[in-house]
């Protein structure tokens, strides 16, 4: 939770540790706390007059709805009402990838730029699409889930269900994963796959290469359907393979259609980490009436 200026600088923030499969109840709780927190350390004249959430699955936007929290197990939860009268403010509501774009639009890599993809690697790799300027959610709020985009029929296993999803190649556990295939040891954790090609662990290096080969090729199927003018990459895992953002392109370049396509900008997010927080304080400025 943050206070944060009209020009994207964070004047206060306040943190809270998520329960395990909490209660929309326990949540709201916990966000008018730190929003207690976070105000009463601010001056009268920068206390916000409204606010916004980035929310942890679909949303139905214009009802304040969060539809579906997946590992939370929530539903349909009217979750900017719940908030809005816990901590006495408008609140709009959004899915945080939508507010990421948001916040990559107003304040990061995408300013000025009306067509993008927004593409998010960590534990799970994420997408949110900004289509002639404005975010493109969907029938359903589903739009832009650029990781089930499948690569590989029968491939390895994902969270959604289905198999050779681009997230079940590339995203953190995927890489630990793949190492540990390749070399027949027990699952770390990525950053570990990462420092062992650093050390010159060639098994390493040969994984880290199939993987930027792979999100490559994910990323292509995006391009030749979209042709957006720019991609924007952010996540944990991406600030980890900046390194190899050269085999990226060359694997998307190799797949995509059309020289407008071939031209398309690959950016790291300039939002980072702070992304859904900046979007979410774009959303607000939107409850408080502000273009
Ligand atoms: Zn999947």
């Amino acid at each position: 939770v943050a206070a944060v200026a009209a020009d994207g600088r964070i004047l206060r923030r306040a943190r809270f540790e998520t329960p395990p499969r909490p209660t929309p109840a326990q949540i709201v709780h916990r966000i008018a706390a730190a929003w207690s927190e976070v105000v009463e350390g601010l001056a009268a004249a920068d206390r916000p007059a409204a606010a916004g959430l980035a929310a942890p699955g679909p949303a139905d936007a214009p009802r304040g709805v969060l539809r579906q929290a997946f590992d939370w197990g929530w539903r349909d939860v009217p979750l900017a009402a719940l908030t809005s009268a816990a901590i006495g403010v408008p609140v709009q509501l959004d899915n945080d990838v939508n507010a990421c774009c948001l916040a990559e639009m107003r304040f990061g890599a995408a300013a000025g730029v009306q067509d993008f993809a927004w593409i998010q690697l960590s534990t799970g790799v994420g997408g949110g699409l900004v289509c002639a300027g404005r975010v493109y959610a969907g029938a359903a709020g589903l739009a832009g889930e650029v990781g089930h985009l499948v690569l590989e029929e029968d491939g390895p296993p994902c969270a959604c269900g289905g198999r050779g999803c681009l997230q079940a190649l590339v995203s953190g556990p995927a890489i630990a994963r793949r190492y540990a295939e390749r070399t027949g040891g027990a699952p770390g954790a990525a950053p570990a796959v990462f420092a062992a090609a650093a050390d010159g662990d060639p098994a390493a290096e040969e994984v880290l290469q199939a993987v930027a080969r792979d999100l490559g090729r994910g990323l292509a199927l995006v391009v030749n359907l979209l042709n957006p003018a720019l991609l924007v990459l952010g996540g944990g895992v991406m600030e980890s393979l900046q390194a190899r953002l050269p085999a990226v392109r060359a694997a998307l370049r190799a797949r995509v259609i059309g020289q407008a396509n071939r031209e398309v900008a690959v950016r790291r997010s300039a939002v980072g980490y702070d992304a859904a927080l900046l979007g979410a304080a774009v959303l607000g400025t939107r409850s408080a009436g502000q273009p």
